[in-house]
């Protein structure tokens, strides 16, 4: 296999790194002292650039030329470390699978530094695939280029479709090949834009640690870093466990409104900002199936679609526990106070969940129709997709267009009736989505809304394109075989405006033939 060229090529003289723009100002490394380990990128042989995210390199107030230049793939490498970038590794434990690891950490990863955005908005800039750490334990500390591809494109899919994420600054090949069991693959590093990289398994470390101290300045962190507004709260720690549990809440039902399976929730990979972190064996659903799981390594189906929602429950439990000791002096008013808001996250996200559901329904709350009943509907109609391989996007895409079709001007009850068959035939029966829709219409006729804005809701609800599962390998294996970042390129501005209509790029909204789709699997760690 041959190394990714550089789709971007430029003859621009090499630039001091101080020109890109970077400005870093590390609180990590100066507030959090035994929660890292300084450490640097390795070298790249012959860096080049991939991809670099213009949207990104301009949000942070970075110089376009000079990334695009000769300086921008040392830079954004590791092989030349930024002024003023002081990198570390950091520490943290995990939960993964259900199994305590008291030490991960970084183990292919560092931190270069944080610096503000063009917003104000502190964000760390660190690198994948840059070499082993003193966390790495077994690995190699390398990543190959089509997973760092694959987390570019997921990743800035998942910004398009509205959901907080990670985001990725820049793919680089490094010129060096990484030996992964389906042989030597040409080795990468992405550059990765996060609100902060303090996730539950950070907490998880600090109170492995036994140390109280270091547990509290873990906690005013958080707080400056991603609530400061709660600073002054009567109970610090648990304005923060709220905090998490309500952006964790908001997270799962974006991702449940988009069939995303994260595919590796352990506790090391759940952030405090409430960003979506750390795209390895994720996909995305296609046939609606609660069961849905994707990764190789999921046996038991822990991480399963429908699982999410009581994982993210699990998870804050364990934030819950690491929190204890700050909650309160008597033991059992910190487990009582941490134990109300677990119990509670249920209900957070149940809330959360009906409002997508709503928006994708092109409904608002009206006092006529209870929360209760609006549920019912919403999962009425996803019972009635149960065992029936009805395409998840396309459901939701083709009652959009049934609306749609309602205040067309042309022919609409033609239109209504195409829009109906291409509904029905996305069923085996069709006699669950026949028995649902009558609900559907009586509830949209009760709330005080325009038909035509209910359907503009929907427009913008329920997206057209989703990174199918087949169009993702496709295009990475044409990246990865023949260096063509045609179809990756093509599929990655499609997925830019995933709630527009564009004929053109009918094909990537199709789902995957069923011989295929059988097949699928994504894989951990890669
Ligand atoms: P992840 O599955 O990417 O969340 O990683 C879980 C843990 O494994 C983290 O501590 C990673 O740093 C570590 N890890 C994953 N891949 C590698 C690798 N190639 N070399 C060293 N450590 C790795
Ligand atoms: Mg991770």
């Amino acid at each position: 296999m041959s190394t990714v060229v550089s789709s971007i090529t430029s003859n621009t003289p090499a630039v001091a790194s101080e020109d890109a723009g970077f400005v870093f100002d590390n609180t990590y490394l100066r507030d959090l002292p035994g929660l890292y380990q300084k450490w640097p990128p390795a070298a790249a042989p012959h860096p080049q650039m991939v991809l670099l995210n213009e949207a990104v390199v301009q949000d942070l107030g970075l110089s376009l030329p000079v990334l695009r230049g000769a300086q921008g793939a040392a830079l954004l490498s590791g092989d030349t470390v930024p002024a003023g970038a002081e990198p570390l590794a950091q520490a943290y434990a995990g939960h993964q699978f259900g199994g305590f690891s008291p030490r991960l950490g970084d183990g292919r990863a560092v931190l270069l530094g944080e610096m503000l955005d063009t917003q104000g908005r502190r964000r760390d800039i660190a690198f994948k695939g840059s070499g082993r750490t003193p966390f790495s334990r077994g690995g190699d500390g390398k990543a190959a280029v089509g997973p760092m591809l694959r987390e570019y494109l997921i990743s800035e899919a998942m910004h398009a479709l509205g959901i907080p994420t990670t985001r990725a600054l820049a793919v680089v090949a490094t010129g060096e090949s990484v030996l992964r069991d389906s042989g030597r693959l040409p080795g990468a590093v992405l550059t990765r834009v996060a609100a902060s990289h303090l996730r539950v398994g950070t907490f998880q470390y600090a109170a492995a640690m036994d140390d109280r101290p270091t547990l509290q300045r873990l906690l005013n962190y958080s707080l400056r870093r991603h609530d400061p507004v709660l600073l002054d709260s009567a109970n610090p720690a648990l304005a923060l466990l709220q905090a998490v549990a309500e952006r964790q809440a908001a997270l799962l039902a974006q991702w449940m409104g988009v069939g995303f399976i994260h595919g590796v929730m352990n506790t090391d990979n759940m952030t405090i900002s409430g960003e979506t972190i750390d795209y390895g064996p994720c996909a995305f659903m296609d046939h609606y199936d609660p069961a849905a799981v994707f990764s190789s390594i999921d046996y038991h189906g822990r991480y399963a679609y429908a699982n999410q929602p009581p994982i993210a429950r699990w998870n804050l439990a364990r934030l819950a526990e690491t929190l204890l000791p700050l909650l309160a002096d008597e033991p059992q008013q910190a487990i009582d106070a941490a134990t109300a808001v677990i119990d509670d996250f249920p209900v957070r996200y149940e809330h959360h969940w009906l409002q997508v559901m709503r928006s994708k329904l092109g409904l608002v709350a009206t006092t006529a129709a209870s929360d209760a009943s609006d549920l019912a509907l919403a999962q009425g109609l996803l019972a009635g997709m149960q065992g029936q391989g009805v395409d998840f996007t396309l459901l939701f895409r083709g009652l959009t267009r049934w609306l749609g079709a309602e205040t067309a001007a042309a022919p609409q009850a033609l239109d209504q009736r195409q829009a109906l068959d291409s509904l029905q035939a996305l069923y085996a029966d069709a006699a669950p989505l026949q028995a649902w829709l009558p609900l559907w219409q009586a509830r949209l006729r009760q709330q005080p809304l325009a038909v035509a804005e209910a359907s503009e809701r929907m427009q913008n609800s329920n997206p057209a394109f989703i990174p199918r599962n087949h169009r993702v390998q496709a295009a990475l294996d044409s990246a990865s075989d023949s260096s063509d970042l045609t179809a990756f390129n093509r599929l990655l501005a499609v997925l830019a405006k995933p709630f527009d209509e564009q004929p053109e790029a009918e094909d990537l909204a199709l789902p995957v033939p069923p011989a295929q789709s059988a097949a699928f699997q994504t894989f951990c760690g890669t």
